[in-house]
């Protein structure tokens, strides 16, 4: 099969023909119907200090995925041939004190599909039995290829409830751009968004005529969102760009006894005020790392039925798979919004 593969620890990839995987008895193969890329994927490809640590070559790499299963392990009941789903891309030991403890997503022993193990950007991918979701009938694969990231939005954006609540999001990549149409659906009252780059900017102008858009680099975003709370600050701060400055925003706009989610990965430590901006004013600051198994997944299906927002339309280019490094280096310019792959 073809398959886009890490071949070594230098930036780059490689298209080869790879042998169809071979499946244990508690995994599924799927025909990868269509794939999605993250930022995680552009890390891969440029050979981030920050991911390659993860990375043992060769990897076939993508996670975002859904698709056809064609065959099922011996031990397999849940699933079975012809069946559509999509992949929760951290696999759990099922046996650990998390996994045990009902966190199957902090999982001791995790290992992240795509990243520690091969990946979607291929004809066929081997995943276990327990992290297949099955799609509504009504869902398309190319939606199912964007559930994981809409469910990162909807685990950070949805740790606590934001119904009646102001929320700033920063960063409006993809991720961005689901959190801002979760919590608009959910019921945040003034929803900031904030975003260096104008194509990005734009499509959240586009998507969402009700969120008050700045551009950090022409506004100051802490007088611009103090001023528009009545002095007081946000409820809620979702941080996704990873930015060590915006970070450093994100605790500033923040209400006293608000709430910040951090989620973007910055490049290296960051320095903040924790008197000021966590221990005077009674933050509540919650880390977040890929989704709930399976709540976030049952809450992104309660999103997508309440029909106020498509997470479809952050979809802006598609591409086959040959044409993965041009995807991903349009990816990587942050002039695009998500980029699905086809096999
Ligand atoms: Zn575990």
């Amino acid at each position: 099969m073809k398959a886009v593969v890490k071949t070594s620890q230098a930036p780059g990839a490689e298209l080869k023909d790879v042998d169809i995987p071979i499946i244990g008895p508690r995994d599924v193969l799927i025909k990868v119907k269509a794939a999605a890329i993250c930022g995680s994927d552009i890390h891969i490809f440029h050979s981030s200090p920050g991911i390659m640590h993860m990375v043992k070559t060769p990897l076939t790499f993508g996670h975002e995925a859904a698709g056809e299963v064609v065959s099922t392990g011996d031990m397999v009941s849940s699933i079975k041939k012809g069946d559509r789903v999509a992949v929760e891309t951290h696999f759990p030991c099922g046996h650990c004190y998390y996994c045990q403890t009902g966190a199957q997503h902090n999982c001791s022993n995790l290992v992240i599909f795509g990243v520690q193990t091969d990946g979607a950007f291929a004809e066929y991918a081997k995943v276990p039995e327990v992290v297949c979701w099955k799609l509504p009938q009504d869902y398309s694969y190319d939606l199912g290829s964007i559930l994981e990231p809409l469910g990162v939005a909807v685990h950070g954006a949805m740790v606590e409830d934001v119904n009646g609540k102001s929320v700033a999001v920063f960063g409006c990549g993809p991720i961005g751009l689901f959190a801002i149409g979760a919590v608009t659906a959910f019921g945040a009252t003034k929803v900031f968004a904030l975003e260096v780059a104008s194509k990005r900017l734009a499509m959240a102008r586009q998507l969402f005529s009700s969120a008050i858009l700045i551009n950090p680099k022409e506004q100051d975003p802490i007088k611009t969102i103090t001023e528009a709370t009545d002095g007081l600050g946000v409820d809620v701060a979702i941080e996704l760009s990873g930015n060590p400055a915006a970070i450093k925003q994100a605790f500033k706009v923040l209400k006293r006894e608000g709430r910040i989610s951090l989620i973007g990965i910055p490049p290296g430590p960051v320095e903040l005020e924790i008197h000021k901006d966590i221990i005077l004013k009674e933050t509540r600051v919650h880390g977040s790392f890929g989704r709930l198994m399976w709540q976030t997944w049952w809450q992104v299906r309660n999103l997508l039925a309440m029909d106020k927002f498509d997470p479809l339309s952050v979809i802006t280019h598609r591409f086959p798979l040959v044409d993965y490094a041009k995807a991903l280096e349009l990816a990587a310019s942050g002039e695009a919004g998500k980029i699905l792959l086809y096999p």
